[in-house]
């Protein structure tokens, strides 16, 4: 068997926008950040119906949308939650 072929047809892909309205991390389908009337008003609708207005991609994420999550379909599947924050703990609290 090839691994090749996606076996997920029917789950979106989803991307995570960050809008630049509520500095949130939100989650918006593939085919609706295709959609033309996205394309018009420059604003794309996310899962849980915010019109994302997205943040320019050099910023980092904002803080995930917890409807969003709540909705996304492809996060029952597997969550690779990564952090793009390094670790803080570098255990500086020896200091006596
Ligand atoms: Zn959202």
């Amino acid at each position: 068997m090839t691994a090749g072929q996606s076996a997920d047809a029917d789950v979106p892909d989803v991307f995570t926008l960050t809008s630049v309205l509520d500095n949130r991390a939100h989650k918006v389908i593939d085919s609706e950040l295709c959609a033309p009337h996205a394309c018009d008003i420059g604003r794309y609708e996310a899962l849980c119906g915010h019109l994302v207005s997205p943040a320019p991609l050099v910023e980092e994420d904002g803080a995930p949308c917890a409807r969003c999550a709540e909705l996304d379909p492809t996060a029952t599947v597997e969550q690779p939650r990564r952090s793009r924050r390094r670790g803080w703990g570098l255990r500086r609290m020896l200091t006596a």
